[in-house]
């Protein structure tokens, strides 16, 4: 048995102990985290479903290899949420969306398949914006998550299910997906740590497409080791992704083990000086982040200023090449391949009328529309080519500032966790992202760690750490080290 109070404090390494020395068993462990999700969830609504049963015979398969000496994995038997655009076969999948209101995964995607292989738990589907386009969750057509730290604040996007089911204990571990920053953003404002990896370091195959170029999944968790670890089980070369790199994954627990205890002489660090010049950045997130600077420099880092001249461009480029992205992708959602066809269309016109006009969220149309448009003849050049091309000289400017720093450090956010309706406007909600958007658009590798308290609002803030493509055995242990020396040791709801 484990206690209430000692699995608000469980993460993944150390429910993995419990399992190894025989103090838990998988059902045990499953049934607490299920008592916990019912005690809870009603106010924070991190899933979108849960299957119980499905849940438990899992976990009853995992304690039966455990007695046999036959266990997958050092994480057999331990749950993790998946976010609900990933495919787990024969659940639900419907992106938070109405059009696939009734859907149910045919196959598991390759996260999913292999997190299974190493007996994982695949435990409940998350709730997330319409299509993982959103910043707060608060575009899912279903319910809006609340922030486990003040139920009144929004959890953070698109993958706001995932960071809130991890911040409120109800799951150890999870998986997100981010196209602009939708692992980091939420995990920050959730006072959790998220991991986006270098683009073709995870599969994508049976992600539900939003912007192919950009999409990728990652782990989100209550430490570095717990998303390293995670990593090490969903990454490496995968056939069925055509952009999936072939590089081998299962490394990065161990840099992270490694790195314990050290300091962090003879790393350079750069800091943009363009991201603490942007007057959307809060005086509580500036102050974090002027004590992370010490702390890292504290540990014997070198700390050089560098500039990210494109930055400014990067939202605009992002809304260009995403929105055109999405367009193209979100066709199959016609009513004859996906969704439930409506009984009284009487010709095309009036099936897409109803299936796509009824069926899809505000945003989700805006987003169709506008990436329509800026694909179209006569607008391709002026928008979408053009973008590319800024596209190439943000990449080159993260580039050009590896060459003179190890990694890059930045604020996850511009703020703390906002009110719920506080970014109406949308055009004020895509700013949350303007710290996270450009590591999409460079296709590198980031992490999203608390780093402190805001103290007008007692909400978690976020910093981030960016590293070249494939550095992410260097980003973790650096991560490692700053986890370990930071003001606050854990960051846990009172919830
Ligand atoms: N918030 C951004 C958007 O709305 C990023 C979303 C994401 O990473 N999936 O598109």
């Amino acid at each position: 048995m484990i206690t209430p109070d000692a699995l608000k404090k469980l993460d993944l390494a150390s429910a993995s102990e419990l399992l190894e020395k025989r103090e838990i068993s998988s059902v045990g462990l499953c049934e607490a985290y299920l008592a916990r999700t019912n005690e809870v969830d009603g106010n924070v609504k991190a899933f979108l479903n849960i299957d119980r049963e499905n849940i438990l015979s899992q976990a009853a398969e995992s304690d039966k290899r455990r007695l046999e000496g036959k266990e997958l994995s050092p994480y057999d038997g331990i749950p993790i949420a998946i976010k609900d655009c990933i495919s787990v076969s024969g659940q639900p999948c419907t992106c938070a969306s109405k059009i696939l209101e009734n859907f149910k995964s045919p196959y598991d995607s390759t996260v999913v398949k292999r997190l299974k292989e190493k007996g994982l738990v695949i435990f409940g589907r998350t709730n997330m914006d319409e299509f993982a386009m959103g910043s707060s969750c608060e575009n899912s057509a279903y319910m809006k998550t609340a922030n486990p730290w003040d139920l009144s604040r929004v959890p953070g996007g698109s993958s706001g299910g995932s960071a809130a089911s991890v911040a409120a204990s109800e799951v150890p571990v999870s998986l997100g997906s981010d196209t602009g920053g939708s692992i980091r953003q939420p995990a920050a404002f959730c006072g959790v740590t998220g991991l986006k990896p270098t683009y073709g370091r995870v599969s994508r195959y049976g992600l539900v497409a939003f912007a192919s170029s950009l999409d990728q999944i990652g782990p989100i968790g209550h430490s570095v080791l717990d998303t390293a670890a995670i990593l090490d089980i969903i990454g490496g070369h995968d056939p069925l992704d055509s952009t999936s790199l072939p590089e081998e994954s299962g490394t990065f627990a161990d840099a992270v083990r490694k790195s314990s205890g050290g300091n962090l002489k003879g790393v350079k660090i750069g800091i943009p000086k363009e991201y603490f010049n942007i007057d959307a950045i809060e005086p509580g997130v500036k102050a974090v982040m002027e004590e992370s600077v010490n702390i890292l420099q504290a540990l014997g880092a070198e700390t050089i200023e560098i500039s990210l001249p494109h930055t400014e461009y990067a939202i605009a480029v992002y809304y260009i090449i995403a929105t055109a992205e999405a367009s193209a992708n979100l066709a199959r959602f016609d009513g004859i391949r996906y969704g439930v066809r409506p009984s009284d269309a009487s010709d095309l016109n009036s099936l897409y009328f109803k299936m796509r006009g009824h069926g899809f969220g505000k945003e989700v149309k805006r987003r169709i529309i506008l990436g329509t448009y800026v694909l179209s003849s006569g607008y391709y050049d002026a928008y979408y080519l053009r973008g590319q091309k800024v596209r190439t000289l943000i990449r080159n400017d993260f580039m050009n500032a590896f060459q003179k720093c190890d990694i890059i450090f930045a604020p996850a956010t511009p703020s703390a966790a906002f009110k719920f309706g506080e970014k109406s406007d949308p055009l004020q909600m895509y700013l949350a992202d303007i710290f996270t958007i450009a590591v999409n658009l460079a296709g590198t590798c980031a992490i999203s760690l608390p780093a402190g308290i805001d103290k007008a609002t007692s909400m978690p803030v976020g910093m981030q750490f960016i590293a070249p493509p494939l550095g992410e055995h260097k980003m973790l242990s650096v991560s490692k080290i700053f986890e370990e020396n930071r003001g606050i040791k854990a960051f846990i709801p009172s919830l």
